[in-house]
């Protein structure tokens, strides 16, 4: 198969960053186009990220040299890609209209930006969670009178700990009615150059803005139903998140209180779901798809943010200390990578899941 060209805006910054890592050997995408603001836009990539590339490995070569574009002129997109991933840091309005002046002019986008996350025929996507929301695309393309173009989103980073546990249970039969979520969620999170390190050592920061609506929200959406050409979100669920951010680099951690429906599964039961868990991703064996997509871990301290982040890539979540709990049925701690799984990884998956079902 021949690989397919794409490009990534926003390409020097945290999340595009991760891009460049994730994509340097990926079977079905070749990184062909890199952009970034009017204030990197001429330089070589690895000029244009001196000082500030944060990755464990080098920059691959075939990436040093290539220049880096300005993401705002779609036109300079034009022959060089025919996918592309969205992870600028700009005001909300600028970032729909970027996005869509990319769709526009036919190149598919998925998006890390939240800009997006409400928009009606937008499909937010989590690829084990809601693979067939990505049937709203047919709605959109007519809307736009697009033909190859579309958008998808991401989810926020904060949700990815906690909502595929949670869907393992629902999709097993067990309505959950409510679930209180206190985040603790790294610095990344927050892109480059995120918090002074004076606010961050020796600190916790209760307060990360708009974070908490996030968290609430976007799980509904993407629990939700496509109907009559629009989700309808699972309003029966209620949620209630505090999210804080910790010193920590990478990986965000989730502390979950679950209360269910009319009847609850056991621990073992509970265990035995989330062990068996496999979707989409992992049936059509999509490359960036984790097997197994929910790690359980038995150790009473576990799991813990440096050492299981990068479990699966840092594509998996990582679950343990399952428990009853004296105010709702249990408790649970989930862990994900926020930057892989909760970014740049969790958008290249969705890409793949688009193009096995032929939107792509
Ligand atoms: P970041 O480190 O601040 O990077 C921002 C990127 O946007 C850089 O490439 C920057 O280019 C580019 N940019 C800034 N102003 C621009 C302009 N006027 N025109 C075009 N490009 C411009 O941010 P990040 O953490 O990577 O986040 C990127 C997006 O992903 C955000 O929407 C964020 O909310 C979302 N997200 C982040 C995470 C995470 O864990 N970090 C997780 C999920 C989603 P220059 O380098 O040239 O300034």
């Amino acid at each position: 198969m021949e690989k397919i060209k794409v490009g990534v805006i926003g390409a020097t910054g945290m999340v595009g960053q991760n891009y460049i890592r994730l994509l340097k050997n990926h079977p079905w995408f070749d990184l062909a186009y890199v952009a970034a603001s009017p204030r990197s836009a001429g330089k070589p990539y690895a000029e244009a990220v001196a000082g500030r590339w944060l990755m464990p490995d080098p920059i691959p070569e075939r990436i040093r040299n290539l220049v880096v574009e300005d993401a705002n002129l779609v036109a300079s997109s034009k022959g060089k890609c025919a996918l592309i991933f969205s992870a600028v840091e700009l005001d909300k309005d600028a970032v729909r209209r970027l996005e869509e002046d990319y769709a526009q002019s036919g190149i598919p986008v998925v998006s890390n930006n939240s800009a997006h996350r409400s928009t009606p025929d937008v499909p937010m996507i989590i690829p084990e969670v809601n693979p067939g929301h990505t049937e709203l695309i047919r709605i959109q393309r007519k809307n736009r009178g697009w033909e190859k173009g579309l958008i998808a989103v991401k989810p926020n980073c904060s949700i990815q700990s906690y909502v595929t546990p949670l869907f393992a249970l629902i999709r097993a039969g067990y309505g959950i009615k409510a679930v209180i979520v206190t985040t603790l969620q790294a610095v990344s999170g927050a892109g480059f150059p995120g918090p002074a390190s004076l606010q961050m050592i020796d600190n916790i920061i209760p307060y990360i803005k708009g974070e908490e609506e996030k968290s609430e929200l976007e799980p509904l959406r993407i629990l939700g139903q496509l109907k009559e050409g629009r989700i309808i979100p699972d309003d029966s669920i209620q949620i209630s998140a505090h999210c804080n951010r910790v010193p920590v680099i990478d990986g965000h951690m989730a502390c979950v209180s679950v209360k269910f429906t009319d009847r609850k599964p056991s621990l073992d039961e509970i265990l035995k779901i989330w062990k068996a868990f496999a979707s989409e991703p992992q049936n059509l064996k999509l490359p960036s798809s984790p097997d197994p997509a929910i790690i359980y871990r038995e150790e009473l301290d576990r799991p813990q943010t440096r050492m299981d982040r990068d479990a699966g890539g840092g594509m998996a979540v990582t679950v343990g200390r399952l428990r009853e709990c004296g105010v709702f049925d249990y408790r649970f701690v989930g862990l994900s990578h926020n930057t892989i799984r909760g970014a740049a990884g969790g958008a290249i998956l969705t890409a793949e899941l688009l193009k096995a079902q032929g939107f792509i």
